[in-house]
C-alpha cells in the first residue's frame, strides 16, 4: 500500500491512497465516525438556571459543544480502573460556568466555560451557548468524558470522513470536437480550454458524476471518465478534538485490536 499526503492542515487531511480495497477503506471510514473516541460533556447540574431556556436545551448545548481531547490522558468510562458511576480524574473533566446579565441583554459562549484541566476546552470560545436578560443568571457544573460516536454524535471526532475511488480521465484530441460543452457542465471545475483544446485542470476534483459524458455531443461520448481500482482518495474533516492524522492512526489501530479479538475468539471457538 502507497499513502501519499495531499492536503494537511490543522482540520482537514486528504490521502491519496493505492493497493486498498473498498472493504478496507469502508471500515476505516466507518471506524472514524463511530469509534474513534472524544470528550464531550456528557452531564449537567444546574446550580442556577433563570433564563428562558429549559435545563435539558442548555446541555444539549454543551453536549454539542467540540471539546479538545487527550486520548493518551484519559480513559474511556467503561475502561476505567475506577468503574465508579461519578468517573475519577482519569475518565472525567469537570467545567463549571458561572454567568449573568448586570445590564441588557448579553450572549454566553463557550469560552465562558472554566475547566478543571487547561487542556480539555472548547475547541472554539466562540459557540453561543444562550442569551441573557438583565437580571437572568445562568451557573452550573458540566461533567464531560470520552465517548464514541455510535453511543451519541456529539462524541463523534469528525465532520466529515469519506473516500471516493481515484479518478482516471482522458480526452482524445483527435475525437474531441472541441465544443467546451464539457467544460461548462463539470460542476467540480475539473477540464479547461487551452488553445481551443480540452485539458483536464484538476483530476483529484472530479467525483465521477459523469455529466461531462452526458453532455459530449460526440457518439460515442470523446470524454473516458473512469477510476482505478484500488485507488481512493480519502478526506477527511475533524471537528478540531483530535489532529485529523491522529484520528486516522486511531482508527487503524482500533481495526488491528478489533481484527484481534476476533481471531482470539474463532481460536477459542475452535479448540
Ligand atoms: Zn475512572
Amino acid at each position: 500500500m502507497k499513502i501519499e499526503v495531499l492536503e494537511k492542515d490543522e482540520t482537514n487531511i486528504r490521502l491519496a491512497i493505492r493497493g486498498a480495497d473498498v472493504t478496507l477503506m469502508n471500515a476505516l471510514r466507518r471506524i472514524g465516525l463511530a469509534e474513534v473516541p472524544s470528550m464531550a460533556i456528557d452531564e449537567v447540574v444546574m446550580i442556577e438556571n433563570s433564563s428562558i431556556l429549559q435545563d435539558e436545551m442548555i446541555s444539549h448545548r454543551l453536549g454539542l459543544t467540540p471539546l479538545k481531547t487527550d486520548l493518551d490522558s484519559y480513559n474511556l468510562p467503561e475502561e476505567c480502573k475506577c468503574q465508579s458511576e461519578f468517573g475519577c480524574n482519569l475518565c472525567r473533566v469537570t467545567l463549571t460556568m458561572d454567568a449573568e446579565s448586570t445590564e441588557g441583554t448579553r450572549t454566553v459562549y463557550s469560552g465562558e466555560l472554566v475547566s478543571e484541566n487547561p487542556e480539555i476546552i472548547p475547541v472554539s470560545d466562540k459557540v453561543p451557548i444562550i442569551k441573557l436578560a438583565k437580571g437572568q443568571k445562568l451557573k452550573l457544573e458540566a461533567y464531560a468524558r470520552l465517548g464514541k460516536g455510535k453511543n451519541h454524535a456529539k462524541w463523534q471526532p469528525v465532520s466529515v470522513c469519506a473516500y471516493k475511488y481515484y479518478p482516471k480521465i482522458e480526452v482524445p484530441t483527435e475525437e474531441c470536437g472541441e465544443c467546451s460543452k464539457c467544460v461548462d457542465i463539470c460542476p467540480k471545475k475539473v477540464y479547461t480550454m487551452k488553445e481551443n483544446k480540452v485539458e483536464v485542470r484538476d483530476l483529484l476534483a472530479c467525483n465521477l458524476c459523469m455529466d461531462c459524458v452526458e453532455a459530449c455531443p460526440q457518439k460515442p461520448p470523446a470524454i473516458k471518465v473512469e477510476w482505478e481500482k484500488d485507488a481512493f482518495i480519502m478526506n477527511i474533516e475533524s471537528t478540531g478534538v483530535l489532529p485529523p492524522e491522529r484520528i486516522i492512526q486511531e482508527a487503524t489501530k482500533m481495526l488491528d485490536k478489533q481484527l484481534k479479538e476476533f481471531k482470539k475468539q474463532v481460536k477459542a471457538e475452535a479448540k
